[in-house]
């Protein structure tokens, strides 16, 4: 297989134990997956495997219709998932799935997060949508997915969890991770008696600002990792 394609193997391993050691998931739920960059192939974890055992021999590489092309372990059961988001946003170059637990409360009470801070608005845009009851690893949650998901980086799974995604795998993590934090500042918010959102226009201007002028200019030395 080809550099682009160990490349990707590689940092999937690495969101993989970022994920677990953010406490955004709990055993072996939650999975990854990322667009090879210039092809129709996709790394994906494999159903069921701790991410602190994972190998690179245990990931999975599918075509866009979902056949697998390497790999000897049976892909993440929400593989139609991640590839139906593929399809519906070229934007989408990676996918995380967590089960994150502030996050879950708002996906059981069916309660949309409003944009309420701005790191939130600047990585998902508007609000975080929640979908219909439908059951993990099937065509329907797929299907109830995209039915919501509009340009959102993130959605809540009804009774289930969350699905981030981003240019990057980096800010598919981000965006799970600043999506649970979001979650848990609204429960809070909540108690303290008013949940007070940043105005409409607002959010898509800080959305606006991220995309077009956050961070380090595109010619400064790169980050270390
Ligand atoms: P996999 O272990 O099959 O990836 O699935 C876990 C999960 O979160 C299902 O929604
Ligand atoms: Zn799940």
């Amino acid at each position: 297989m080809s550099v682009a394609v160990e490349k990707s193997k590689e940092m999937v391993l690495k969101a993989g134990s970022r994920m677990a050691y953010a406490g955004l998931v709990t055993g072996t739920w939650g999975n990854i997956s990322v667009r090879v960059p210039g092809t129709n192939l996709y790394v994906v974890t494999p159903s069921g495997i701790s991410y602190d055992r994972l190998v690179k021999s245990d990931l999975v590489i599918v075509e866009g219709g979902g056949r697998v092309i390497e790999g000897e372990r049976k892909p993440s059961t929400e593989l139609k998932l991640h590839l139906a988001i593929y399809h519906a946003r070229e934007d989408v170059m990676a996918i995380m799935h967590t089960h994150s637990t502030f996050a879950s409360a708002m996906a059981v009470a069916g309660q949309p997060l409003p944009p309420i801070l701005e790191d939130l608005a600047q990585l998902v845009g508007g609000q975080v949508p929640v979908t219909r009851y439908a059951r993990a690893g099937t065509p329907n949650l797929a299907a109830a997915v995209i039915e919501v998901l509009g340009q959102s980086n993130a959605v809540l799974l009804a009774n289930h969890g969350v699905v981030g995604m981003g240019r990057t795998l980096e800010e598919a993590l981000q965006v799970c991770m600043v999506v649970e934090k979001a979650a848990q500042v609204y429960a809070w918010a909540s108690l303290l008696g008013q949940v007070k959102e940043i105005p409409e226009g607002e959010a898509s201007l800080l959305r606006d600002l991220y995309l077009t002028s956050y961070g380090q200019p595109k010619h400064s030395p790169p980050a270390r990792s």
